[in-house]
């Protein structure tokens, strides 16, 4: 089977964590520390806050910048459902628009339309790796006078304009498996704000300033030092993954006839967390099955957007997105991982293309 994703995980991984669980301290200790400061590094970036999940970090980067109760955060319609859950989760409401169609982020325009005297904060997604159009996302914060979190939970090394994402503002990761480097579960809150990052530094462990004195409401969110074990040594590989990456998506742009394969704005540097074509008129199951058959597995992330969700309809968050919703129609991801042989990543290709010559193509 040619998976979708793959751990890269070695012998350097495998000693790390051994030492880890060996050192006597398993949590809270020169690890955790010491991947954060690689982190920032790495990005860039001021400060970096390692908590235990992506969703983890969203929460505490709402909250360090006191979003809560009253509040609204504009979410694209078409993502991960953590990104707006976790807006849920500090309390405030998620107000949705529409994206981009051809990079699948949160399109600005939309994202104005949507704003109302208690919108705090914009809460871009950079999809699959692809930075959203910072440079308008920017533009109206600073018109409406809101914050942005950005969710770069997919696109860890990716940048826009020449600065990676995360080396300003406050941006959010994750290490979950399928993610580009991964600590089994993890994420890290980054930003460039020395308040902002003290904040999440007591809200990940209780609200506490000092030890067992709580202040404000908040739970666990603590970084195990496996984790940050396994963090370290992945993070030193993130480059040339994301170069792998890159040359495995420009292999199947050239191989795949007949969809519509990703695009990259002319400002971005994508990574490919994901790669992502569009199937369209009805045929994606068809071909689906067909990369099954051939013993290629292929995901639709996403298959209902937001508003489609039956919690979201029950809290009656909703409106008109026709991008979003075309989005989820279409959307096919394809193995893209840095493990794929040459070989693999022509068989990916070749099934894809007789997919869709055998179910009545059309030109995307
Ligand atoms: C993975 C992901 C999250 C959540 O990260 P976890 O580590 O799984 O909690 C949030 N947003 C996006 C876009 C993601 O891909």
């Amino acid at each position: 089977m040619i998976r979708i994703a793959q751990p890269q995980i070695g012998e350097e991984e495998e000693r790390a964590v051994l030492a880890a669980l060996r050192s006597g301290r398993l949590a809270q200790g020169p690890r955790v520390a010491e991947f954060e400061a690689a982190f920032a590094n790495h990005l860039g970036a001021r400060h970096a806050v390692a908590v235990s999940s992506g969703t983890a970090a969203l929460v505490v980067a709402l909250h360090a910048h006191s979003i809560g109760p009253g509040d609204e955060v504009i979410v694209p319609a078409f993502t991960f459902a953590a990104s707006a859950n976790a807006v849920l989760l500090a309390g405030a409401r998620p107000v949705l628009a529409d994206i981009e169609p051809d990079y699948f982020t949160l399109d600005a325009e939309r994202a104005e339309a949507a704003v109302t005297p208690q919108t705090r904060a914009l809460l871009p997604v950079h999809l699959y790796g692809h930075p959203c159009d910072l440079t308008a996302i920017h533009r109206l914060a600073e018109t409406c006078g809101l914050l942005v979190i950005e969710d770069a939970c997919q696109a860890i090394g990716a940048s826009w304009l020449g600065n990676t994402v995360g080396s300003s503002g406050t941006a959010c990761f994750s290490f979950y498996a399928t993610k580009s480097i991964t600590t089994g579960e993890g994420g890290m809150v980054v930003t460039d704000d020395e308040n902002v990052a003290a904040r999440a530094r007591v809200l990940r462990n209780q609200g506490e300033h000092e030890r067992y004195v709580t202040e404000i409401l908040s739970g666990n969110y603590r970084m195990t030092e496996i984790a940050a074990a396994l963090g370290k040594v992945q993070l030193a590989k993130l480059d040339g993954w994301n170069a792998n990456r890159r040359e495995n998506a420009a292999r199947l742009n050239e191989l795949l006839e007949g969809v519509r394969t990703p695009q990259e704005h002319a400002d971005a540097v994508h990574v490919y967390q994901q790669y992502t074509v569009r199937v369209a008129d009805g045929r994606r199951d068809a071909v689906q099955q067909h990369l099954r058959d051939h013993d290629i597995e292929s995901v639709a992330y996403y298959e209902r957007c937001l508003h489609q969700q039956p919690l979201y309809q029950e809290l009656g968050i909703g409106g008109s997105f026709p991008e979003a919703e075309r989005a989820a129609e279409e959307v096919l991801s394809l193995p893209v991982h840095p493990a794929l042989t040459d070989e693999e990543l022509e068989a990916v290709a070749a099934q894809l293309n007789a997919a869709l010559s055998t179910s009545g193509a059309r030109r995307a």
